[in-house]
């Protein structure tokens, strides 16, 4: 890089997506240079879920430790309670062992986590930093954009000296939310609801909140009194840190016109010593954009998607975007990676990102009418049947969000031109239940390696060829193929009947993101057709 003029790829954006792109690209040894308008500290804390497929990234990273460290301790427990208030009565109480009471899990090493922006975001910069060919530069503002017959040039602004910049690069990935310059632009147009209700967090400091009330230690409560779902208070650290949630409904409401005190007083109870950290107001949308990639120009995370924080899936599915991204980047950079490699990216995630903004979209209806909800707080027989009716209404219907494999893990990349399908037909789709499949276009079922370490463990770098059946299989075509388009691939043998059961073929073809992109029993007619299908050179 010289002098941070040049670099083969600019990020615009330092938060989680724009730091796992970077972290990624210096994994694979790629230069690039990411500018973020802040200092990068957290002000406010944001996404809590780091969800398993994110733990299996962290895992990848090294940082899965560090994740599991940094959030919400081993014995807290992650109890979801229902009720009118912490000193009120109690409606629905979903027991979820804590992590450390939790046994490991058959379809992925790595459970979930809650480890909120606060901790999550310095553990991605740090890894992000460590690398050597990864620039961090912070209070850097990107303004604009030009593109060239092999790249662009980026116009930013070095906040801290007011000067301004130009810095050329092959590749421009803007990780900025939506609030750069790069998606209008780029022409992009919003799918879906810009805006379906606005709210306002309160991020609060009370110490041992759980010894004020009777309900006990808990990860969530949500409030219910009369006019429905109110608001909810989620634990931070498991310690001290807390951020309420409330609703402004279809009013755009100042911060400083909501009555925190009297709030805390309704549900919390009275005389709750808290310190007042930070307000955030945010508005729920539940959109996708039209636009992911033009030429050499890309958007990632909440800059192509956004919804409603419910199930916890934003911050999660930006990060598969910036997973599926880089590998492409950095083989395009290498010189195998093909055009339909680039264009796949769009192809593979926009399909993920509509499903997860329809189910985190769907689930917010009121939760009783009027009449029923009237006397949830009276201490009358009234009241216990209007909270026993609600109470299983809440187990029935507003529980399915924590529970969601088969988004989390069951997602795949149909219609990929760099997949190829096998014939078999595709696994019925699932929001809470994930059964593991091999099938092209797949993230690789986990299975326990004799020597300890999951089937994950292999994937991560170049593409994996895995070979079941000793000497019956014949893999040598395809690797020769591989080598002869200079195309990273590592035959791994696996002697395990149960690892072959899982996979189904015995050879099959993982690519640098551990997604399944081929298999069968026997390599094809043509091996050099096949990698050039999956390094995106062939259609
Ligand atoms: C209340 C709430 C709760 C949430 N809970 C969850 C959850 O439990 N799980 C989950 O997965 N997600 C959750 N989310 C969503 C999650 O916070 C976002 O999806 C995630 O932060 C998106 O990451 P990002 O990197 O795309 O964008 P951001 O984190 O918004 O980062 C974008 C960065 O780009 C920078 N930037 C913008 N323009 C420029 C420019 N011109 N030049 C330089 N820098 C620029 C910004 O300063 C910012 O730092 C929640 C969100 C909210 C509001």
């Amino acid at each position: 890089m010289s002098g941070g003029d040049e670099t083969p790829v600019l990020i615009v954006g330092g938060g989680p997506v724009g730091l796992a792109l970077a972290a990624d690209l210096g994994r694979r040894g790629v230069e690039c240079v990411l500018v973020e308008q802040g200092d990068g500290t957290i002000y406010h804390p944001r996404a809590n879920t780091v969800n398993s497929r994110t733990m299996e990234f962290c895992r990848r990273w090294g940082i899965a430790e560090e994740v599991r460290q940094a959030g919400t301790p081993p014995d807290f427990p992650l109890d979801i309670i229902f009720c009118t208030g912490l000193t009120g009565h109690l409606l629905a109480r979903i027991d979820r062992p804590t992590y450390g009471g939790r046994k490991p899990l058959p379809t992925t090493p790595e459970r979930s986590q809650r480890c909120n922006q606060l901790f999550f975001d310095p553990i991605m910069r740090k890894l992000a930093a460590g690398f050597p060919s990864v620039q961090l530069r912070y209070r850097c503002r990107f303004e604009s954009f030009s593109e060239t017959a092999d790249g662009v040039l980026c116009q930013v602004l070095d906040l801290s000296n007011q000067r301004r910049e130009t810095i050329k690069a092959r590749f421009l990935v803007a990780c900025c939310a939506g609030r750069s310059s790069v998606p209008q632009s780029l022409g992009v147009h919003w799918e879906g609801q810009p805006v379906l209700s606005y709210h306002i967090n309160v991020f609060l400091k009370i110490e041992e909140l759980w010894t004020r009330h009777d309900k006990g230690k808990a990860a969530f409560y949500f409030f219910v009194d009369e006019s429905g779902l109110g608001p909810s208070l989620i634990e931070l650290d498991g310690k001290e840190l807390w951020r309420l949630g409330l609703s402004t409904g279809q009013q755009l409401l100042a911060p400083e016109s909501v009555n925190v005190p009297a709030i805390i007083e309704k549900f919390m109870g009275p005389h709750i010593p808290y310190e007042l950290v930070s307000v955030l107001p945010w508005t729920f949308r539940s959109i996708v954009a039209d636009t992911w990639r033009r030429g050499n120009v890309f958007l990632a995370g909440d800059a192509v998607h956004q919804h409603s924080p419910s199930g916890g899936f934003g911050m999660n599915t930006g990060l598969g975007d910036a997973v599926d991204l880089a590998w492409k980047l950095a083989a395009a950079l290498a010189g195998w990676g093909g055009p339909a490699l680039l264009e796949s990216y769009e192809i593979e995630r926009k399909p993920v990102a509509r499903r997860i903004v329809r189910e985190a979209t769907e689930g917010q209806a009121p939760l009783a009418d009027k009449s029923t909800l009237a006397p949830i707080r009276a201490p009358t027989p009234e009241g216990d049947r209007a909270r026993a009716m609600i109470g299983e209404e809440i187990v029935r219907e507003r529980t399915k969000v924590f529970v969601s494999d088969g988004l989390v893990l069951g997602y795949r990349y149909e219609n990929s031109p760099i997949i190829i399908p096998d014939g078999t037909p595709a696994p019925a789709e699932s929001v809470s239940q994930y059964t593991p499949t091999a099938r092209p276009g797949s993230r690789a079922p986990h299975a326990w390696l004799k020597n300890g370490r999951s089937t994950l463990d292999l994937f991560g770098d170049g593409f994996v060829l895995l070979a079941f059946g000793g000497t019956a299989v014949n893999a040598s075509p395809i690797v020769a193929a591989a080598h002869s388009r200079g195309t990273p691939v590592k035959l791994v043998a696996i002697d395990d009947p149960a690892i072959a059961d899982a996979y189904e073929r015995r050879l099959v073809l993982l690519r640098p993101d551990g997604h399944v992109c081929w298999r069968d029993d026997t390599p094809p007619e043509d091996p050099v057709r096949l990698i050039d299908r999956v390094r995106g050179a062939a259609r």
